[in-house]
């Protein structure tokens, strides 16, 4: 059975560690020292790895050289041995996984779907770095907005169900941010007390889902007349299309 676990690492980023059949991998670890302590004896199977930025990518070389393990992920990134790019599909713990580009935060960002089949269901697990978080979305260091409103765009169309593994835990942030730009919308409102009782106790708040994020993440709700007219007035416009209202929100984040 696949098992999905965080592990913590720096302030607030998460290295996720995929387990089935004995065989190990992490992704993004950010870290080798709270990988190493994770795995103690056991060898690691190898790497995965969403985009360049050092807080995904600051493990790998001591990671490797200690496992000799494959780390796959954008070419452009050292230390990357199995290439992969958009419409790739691998096979990975024995599944199969599919390979989107999501430019935006940063041009080489790659998601990772995982396909499970449980109980002769299909269960997907989206690994999506720093482009989808729990209520928010990455900042746009090097993409346009139009580009990771397309990358979110593709994210949102994964069946509902789909679990969603950020790797940072920015949620309770981020609903405070989304309250703001949607103060009407229920789901928000439960949401927010739901994770403000779970950061309380500093308890994890992922994995989200697809469904969760449709209903509650404002960066996805664009399309939504509400928040087109909060963002739209946030930024002195009349009215606005999708991606100037996704530009709105992002630059009013910013500064939130
Ligand atoms: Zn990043």
């Amino acid at each position: 059975m696949l098992t999905i676990s965080p592990i913590p690492a720096f302030n607030d980023n998460y290295i996720w560690h995929l387990t089935r059949n004995g065989e190990h991998w992490v992704v993004d670890p950010g870290d080798a020292a709270p990988v190493m302590a994770e795995l103690g004896d056991t060898p690691l199977s190898g790497i995965l790895i969403t985009h360049h930025h050092y807080d995904h990518t600051g493990g790998i070389a001591e990671l490797r050289s200690r496992y000799q393990c494959p780390v796959i992920g954008p070419a452009s990134i050292d230390g990357v041995t199995d290439p992969i790019a958009d419409g790739d599909q691998l096979e990975l713990l024995g599944m199969p996984m599919q390979v989107l580009a999501v430019p935006g935060h940063t041009l080489d960002h790659l998601a990772l779907v995982l396909h499970e089949s449980r109980d002769g269901r299909d269960r997907q697990h989206l690994f999506c770095g720093d482009t989808l978080f729990a209520a928010g979305c990455g900042r746009l260091f090097e993409g346009t907005p139009a580009q990771m409103h397309a990358s979110l765009g593709k994210l949102a169309a994964l069946p509902p169900q789909t679990l969603v593994y950020c790797a940072h835990e920015y949620t309770l942030a981020n609903l405070r941010f989304a309250e703001a730009a949607e103060p009407g919308n229920s789901a928000v409102a439960n949401r927010l007390s739901e994770v403000k009782a779970l950061r309380a106790e500093q308890r994890v708040t992922l994995p989200s889902s697809i469904g969760e994020e449709l209903a509650t993440n404002p960066f996805l709700r664009c399309h939504v007349p509400a928040v087109a007219h909060r963002a739209a007035g946030h930024c002195g416009m009349e009215s606005a299309d999708e991606v100037e209202v996704f530009a709105c929100l992002r630059r009013w984040k910013d500064s939130f």
